[in-house]
């Protein structure tokens, strides 16, 4: 099966450590959050300065214009926030779409997908996206790129539960909606994403969808929901750092890279998995990914290394690096083989999407294809190749003939929960 990826983008992203504050609760936060990611539970730990990638490099050029801001259309008030769109999305539609009428089309869009998300969780400080609309043969030189669309959060933030060991980055969309005291600076976007003008996609509007097309408010869907927060710091570090040497393919936490006074990288510690990782467990022995990734971090980090030496002397360190090899084979030994858990509810479990061969920036990140295709939770399976040829309304028609969905919704009911379980409020309660 010929599989049209749908993958998502990490910024390189830079911490700097601050000093760790409690965050003070105020009165109304208690109806904000959901079960055990009570606001009094945080503290911050680090935060990530700035990012830089080429995406943001991209802006830089004047060719990109930004078509509009939809801060009007979406900004709702506040008494009825809840019941409205809550996202801003900043649009920017890149010259190399020479249609400007698709640039337009793009654009509304963003409007629809964005009322779908939230209408089924409840949203109380509005999530900007920054989302560009270009062509990758043109800008990137990718004329056959099977890539429609990537996202990520723009910046995480390390924060703990208070009885916990274990510090998490959570995304700064829903850091957003944690309550105001001692914020540290977020970033313009919570989310960035971007989208392949060159793909054959349907707009609403269009003459019927041929069967080649792919509904292009599907992709932007799937895109905002790893910006909420659906996505992993799990890393192969052989494809996201081949400049490095390596012995054997392993996964580990993404590291966290500064840059000294001479433009020098240096690694600065590794970062924490996201809220995300930390529901995953191999689905053969049950036991919790997090159990390797602890033994990966006593790997006492030599202080300033370049990244190669870095991981030169990550790669020599004995019981770390076998864990991180270990990890690897677990998430490579087929389809299926990681699960994600809801440590409150017994009966939960939703198979993420693993294969033999580790996908870059899918693996992880997705849920399983051949066991969700054809259910409510098929927004975030790895590919589209099922949805030729459908409308993002007639998929959810298709697949949800029970009403599990209700109409028109995106999310099934289990990555609404799981949703809720990344500390995302929902407009549907969950013990
Ligand atoms: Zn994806």
């Amino acid at each position: 099966m010929k599989f049209v990826f749908l993958k998502y983008f990490f910024f390189i992203i830079f911490y700097n450590t601050i000093k760790s504050s409690p965050i003070q609760p105020e009165t109304e936060t208690t109806e904000y959050l959901h079960w055990d990611l009570n606001a009094n539970d945080f503290f911050f730990k680090s935060k990530k300065s700035y990012s830089e990638n080429s995406w943001n490099n991209d802006f830089i050029k004047s060719d990109f214009k930004m078509i509009s801001s939809f801060e009007d259309k979406f900004l709702v008030d506040k008494e009825v926030v809840n019941n409205g769109s809550a996202f801003i999305v900043e649009f920017y539609c890149h010259s190399s779409v020479e249609d400007n009428s698709k640039c337009l089309k793009a654009q509304k869009g963003f409007l629809s997908a964005t009322e779908r998300i939230s209408s089924l969780i409840v949203i109380n400080t509005p999530i900007v996206v920054q989302a560009t609309f270009l062509s990758y043969c043109d800008v990137k030189s990718d004329c056959s790129s099977k890539i429609l669309g990537q996202a990520a959060p723009s910046s995480y933030f390390g924060a703990k539960f208070i009885n916990q060991e274990q510090i998490s980055s959570i995304p700064q969309a829903l850091m957003k909606q944690l309550p105001k005291n001692n914020i540290p600076n977020y970033l313009q976007f919570d989310i960035a994403a971007q989208f392949n003008a060159d793909a054959d996609f349907w707009f609403k509007g269009d003459p019927p969808i041929k069967t080649s097309q792919i509904d292009f408010e599907y992709c932007i869907t799937h895109e905002l929901i790893h910006g909420l927060g659906f996505d992993t710091h799990w890393t192969q570090f052989s494809s996201s750092y081949p400049q490095t040497t390596f012995k054997e393919e392993y996964l580990a936490p993404d590291v966290l890279v500064g840059i000294d006074e001479n433009q020098n990288d240096r690694v600065l510690n590794f970062l924490p998995l996201t809220i995300f990782d930390k529901f995953g467990y191999d689905s053969l022995t049950s036991i919790s990914l997090l159990d390797y990734a602890n033994s990966i971090l006593n790997f006492d980090i030599p202080v300033n290394l370049t990244l190669k030496k870095f991981l030169e002397s990550f790669e020599n360190s004995k019981e770390p690096f076998m864990q991180s090899v270990y990890v690897y084979q677990i998430v490579t030994s087929g389809e299926r083989a990681v699960t994600f858990k809801n440590p409150h509810n017994d009966m939960y479990n939703l198979k993420l999407y693993t294969e033999k061969n580790y996908q870059k920036r899918s693996s992880l990140a997705h849920l399983d294809y051949d066991l969700y295709f054809q259910t409510p939770e098929f927004l975030m399976i790895p590919s589209v190749e099922s949805f030729k040829g459908m409308t993002l309304d007639q998929i959810i028609d298709q697949n949800t003939k029970n009403g599990a969905n209700g109409p028109h919704n995106v999310l099934g009911p289990l990555t609404i929960e799981l949703m809720h379980a990344l500390g995302t409020a929902t407009k549907k309660d969950f013990k």
